[in-house]
C-alpha cells in the first residue's frame, strides 16, 4: 500500500484534498468508486443528435469563441461547430479556459447534452478533446464525487496510474465462495469499476463490490454478536400464561394471542429466543412484552425492558407497576434521573428486582442482574446494534424480544440479525377508530384553533407538534417555546404545557404526567413524544411545519391519538406548495397503514434518509442498495453463513484476508464498536 504522494503528478496539497474525501493511500484509492459513468463509447451526428441526453458528438470548430459579458459575474463563451450533417451552437457559462482552447477548422469532440433555447438547439457546457489527442474518447469515463479544489481529471489520472500497475491488490473473498457465487477476480472489478471496457464488464465488477460488501458487513456482524453459535440455554419449565391473560382489562386480538404463543414456544426450547415483533403503532406490542415478561418471571428469572426515552420508560414502568403487583412481581425503575438509584441497583443485583424498565441507563456497567433471561428493547430502531448488544451481555445467553412500529426491510432486517424470528402484530385491537387526518394550510389557523377549542371543551386533549424546540436564526420552523406562549394567549382559559427533548428528565416527566392526569389539556410538545406515548384521552393532534417529517415520522406521532373511544383527528399543517409535499400530505390523508406509508416515504424521498443504514447504527453502504440487491444480499448472507459454519472464528489461512476486512469494519464503526 503506497501513499498517494508515491503517484506521479501528485504533491503535498492534492493529496490534503484527496485527504478529504478520505482517500490517503492507493488502496483507499482504488476503493474510490466512482458515483456515475459517462458513455462516451458512441459519436452521434449532429442530425441525429436527441435533446436532453448527454451525447458524443464530432464536429469542426467553425467560429472563434465569442465572449459576451452579460451581466456582473455572468460572462458566456459561444462557438459554432459544423459536421457533414449540420451546424450546433455551443455555449459555456463563465468558462474562460474555452477561449483560447479551439483551433477553426480543426475537429474535435464534445460531450454533453443539447438543450433547446428559444426553439434553437444549443449545446451547453460540453466536455472536449481535440480529435487525435482523446483521452476518453470512446470509453466509458467515471465520475467521481469531488471536494472543492479537485477536479474530475485529477481524480481520474490519480486512479489510471494506480490501476495501470499490475497486481494491485490481493484477493480477499476466499476463491471457493467466488466460484460459487461467479464473483469475478478483485483486480478485474477494480479496473472495471473504474474504467470499464463495456457494460457488461462494469456489471461484472459492480456485482462484485455489492456482494463483497454486505458479504463483510454480514461477517463483521456475525463476528461481532458470536451470532455463529447456538445460544443454548435451559428452557422455561412453565410458559403458562393463562392467568396473566385473564387480569388484563381487555382480550387479546387474534395477533397478539398468536405472537405470544409463538414466544411461549421460543422460551420451551433449549435455544434462546431471538424475535423481532413488527406492529404498527397502536397494536398492542407492550401486552405482548408483557406476557413475556410474565412467563420468565414466573420462572423465576429477571426481565429487562429498554425504552427509548425517559418519558415511554416512566409510562411503560407505571403501567407495568399496576399490572405486575397482583402477581407479587417487583417492578422497578431505572433512568438517569429516576429517584433511588442506589436502592434500584442492588434489588436488581440481590435478585429482589424482577421487572427492570428503564432506558439507556440499563446498560451501564454498574448495572448488574443476579439472574437476568430476557431482555426486551421496545422502538428498537431508535438504538443502535452495539446498545442492542450490551443490553443482551447483560446475561447468559438470554432470550432477546426486539419492538418495533417501523417496518424495517426484510433485507434490511436480514443483514442486522440475519436468523432472528419475525413475528408481526398486523390487527389492531377493535373498536379503535381510524385517525381522521387533513392536510391545511396556515389560511386555515383560525378554523383548526376554533376545532381544537370545541374538543377540549368537551372534555378532550390535544397536542400540538413542532419540528424545533426555540428559535434559532437560520430558521423560520414553528418553534415550541414560541408556540406554547402564542397559545397561553390565545386559550386563556386553557392550561398549555411544554416538553422538548432540551428540558430535564425531572421537568418532562412533571409535564407529562401532568398531561396524562388530564391537569394539562394542550401539551405543546418536539417529536420527544414520537414514540409509544399512552394518553388516550388526547383525541387531536396539530402538527407544524408538517412538510418537514418523514411519513414514517408522521405516522408515528399520529399514532399518539386516537388511544380512546373517541373520533380522533391529525391536522397537518404544511406549508410550501411543491409538488411532492402535496403527494406526501396526500398519502397521510388517504392510509393509517404504516407499511404502505413507509414504502410511500422511500418513494417519494428517496433511501438515502429514509431506510439510511446510518438510522440502524450500521455503517454506509458504498455501492450496495438495499432495494435493488436485494438477490445479491440473500445471497451475500448465506455466504456468509457458510462460512462461519465450517470456520467459526475464520481463524483458517483461506480466510485470514476476508477476516481481516471484516474487523476493519468493526474497528472503524464507532456504533459496531
Ligand atoms: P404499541 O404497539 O404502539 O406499543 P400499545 O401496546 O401502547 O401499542 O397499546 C396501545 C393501547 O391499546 C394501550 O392503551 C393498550 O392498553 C391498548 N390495547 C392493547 N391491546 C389491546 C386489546 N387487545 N384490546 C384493547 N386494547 C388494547
Ligand atoms: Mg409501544
Amino acid at each position: 500500500m503506497a501513499r498517494l504522494t508515491d503517484i506521479k503528478g501528485i504533491g503535498e496539497k492534492r493529496a490534503e484534498l484527496f485527504a478529504k474525501l478520505g482517500v490517503t493511500n492507493t488502496e483507499e484509492l482504488l476503493r474510490y468508486f466512482p458515483r456515475g459513468y459517462e458513455d462516451r463509447t458512441k459519436i452521434i451526428s449532429l442530425a441525429d443528435a436527441p435533446i436532453g441526453e448527454n451525447i458524443c458528438i464530432r464536429a469542426r470548430a467553425f467560429s472563434a469563441v465569442k465572449e459576451t459579458r452579460i451581466r456582473r459575474n455572468m460572462t458566456i463563451y459561444s462557438m459554432i461547430v459544423t459536421d457533414d450533417a449540420g451546424a450546433l451552437n455551443i455555449i459555456w457559462y463563465n468558462n474562460r479556459f474555452v477561449k483560447g482552447a479551439f483551433r477553426g477548422g480543426e475537429e474535435y469532440i464534445f460531450y454533453g447534452a443539447i438543450h433547446l433555447n428559444r426553439g434553437k438547439r444549443e449545446l451547453v457546457n460540453p466536455i472536449y478533446e481535440a480529435v487525435g489527442k482523446e483521452k476518453f474518447t470512446g470509453r466509458i469515463v467515471p465520475v467521481y464525487p469531488l471536494c472543492e479544489g479537485l477536479t474530475q481529471a485529477a481524480v481520474r489520472s490519480a486512479v489510471e496510474a494506480v490501476i495501470s500497475e499490475s497486481d494491485r491488490l490481493r484477493e480477499y473473498i476466499p476463491s471457493e465462495i467466488r466460484a460459487r457465487y461467479g464473483l469475478c477476480e478483485l483486480n478485474f472489478a477494480l479496473k472495471n469499476i473504474h474504467f470499464p471496457e463495456n457494460s457488461n464488464n462494469y456489471e461484472i465488477a459492480r456485482r462484485r463490490f455489492v456482494f463483497e460488501e454486505l458479504f463483510t458487513l454480514r461477517l463483521a456482524l456475525m463476528l461481532k454478536k458470536g451470532t455463529n453459535n447456538v445460544r443454548e440455554r435451559t428452557p422455561y419449565k412453565d410458559t403458562d400464561y393463562g392467568e396473566f391473560i385473564k387480569s388484563l382489562p381487555f382480550k387479546l386480538t387474534g395477533s397478539q394471542e398468536r405472537v405470544i404463543e409463538e414466544i411461549a414456544g421460543d422460551m420451551s426450547t433449549a435455544c434462546a429466543m431471538s424475535r423481532l415483533v413488527q406492529g404498527d403503532v397502536g397494536s398492542g406490542k407492550t401486552a405482548v412484552a408483557a406476557a413475556a415478561i410474565y412467563m420468565t418471571v414466573k420462572n423465576g428469572y429477571q426481565a429487562v425492558m429498554m425504552a427509548p426515552t425517559e418519558i415511554l420508560a416512566n409510562q411503560h414502568f407505571e403501567s407495568f407497576t399496576k399490572m405486575f403487583t397482583p402477581f407479587g412481581m417487583r417492578v422497578v425503575l431505572l433512568t438517569s434521573s429516576a429517584k433511588g438509584k442506589k436502592a434500584v441497583l442492588s434489588a436488581i443485583e440481590s435478585g429482589e428486582a424482577d421487572i427492570i424498565i428503564g432506558t439507556h441507563a440499563v446498560l451501564q456497567k454498574n448495572v448488574n442482574f443476579a439472574r437476568l433471561a430476557l431482555a426486551v428493547t421496545d422502538e428498537q430502531h431508535r438504538f443502535g446494534v452495539a446498545q442492542r448488544g450490551m443490553l443482551i451481555d447483560k446475561g447468559e445467553n438470554v432470550n432477546v424480544l426486539v419492538m418495533t412500529a417501523t417496518p424495517i426491510p426484510r433485507t434490511l432486517a436480514l443483514i442486522l440479525y440475519g436468523d432472528l424470528n419475525v413475528s408481526a402484530l398486523n390487527e389492531l385491537p377493535p373498536g379503535r377508530k381510524t385517525v381522521k387526518t387533513y392536510s391545511v394550510g396556515e389560511d386555515m389557523r383560525k378554523r383548526i384553533y376554533a376545532f381544537l377549542e370545541k374538543n377540549i371543551r368537551s372534555g378532550m386533549q390535544g397536542y400540538v407538534v413542532c419540528p424545533l424546540v426555540s428559535e434559532t436564526e437560520k430558521s423560520d420552523l414553528e418553534n415550541a417555546v414560541n408556540l406554547s406562549e402564542k397559545l397561553k394567549k390565545i386559550f386563556p382559559d386553557f392550561t398549555v404545557g411544554l416538553v422538548h427533548g432540551k428540558m430535564k428528565a425531572a421537568d418532562k416527566n412533571e409535564v407529562m404526567s401532568d398531561f396524562v392526569s388530564g391537569k394539562t389539556d394542550i401539551l405543546v410538545s418536539t417529536t420527544v413524544i414520537e414514540v409509544g406515548v399512552n394518553v388516550p384521552n388526547s383525541n387531536i393532534m396539530i402538527i407544524e411545519n408538517a412538510e418537514r417529517f418523514g411519513l414514517s415520522q408522521l405516522h408515528q406521532l399520529r399514532g399518539r391519538v386516537g388511544r380512546g373511544a373517541e373520533q380522533a383527528y391529525c391536522i397537518l399543517l404544511a406549508h410550501g406548495n411543491n409538488e411532492i409535499t402535496k403527494m406526501r400530505m396526500q398519502t397521510m390523508c388517504a392510509s393509517n397503514d404504516g407499511f404502505y406509508i413507509a414504502e410511500q416515504d422511500l418513494k417519494l424521498r428517496g433511501p438515502g434518509d429514509f431506510f439510511g443504514t446510518r438510522q440502524h447504527g450500521l455503517p454506509e453502504l458504498k455501492i450496495a442498495n438495499l432495494f435493488e440487491d436485494s438477490d445479491l444480499l440473500i445471497m451475500a448472507q448465506n455466504a456468509a453463513e457458510e462460512l462461519i459454519k465450517s470456520d467459526s472464528l475464520l481463524e483458517r489461512a483461506e480466510n485470514a484476508a476476508i477476516k481481516e476486512r471484516a474487523l476493519g469494519i468493526i474497528s472503524q464503526n464507532t456504533v459496531m464498536n
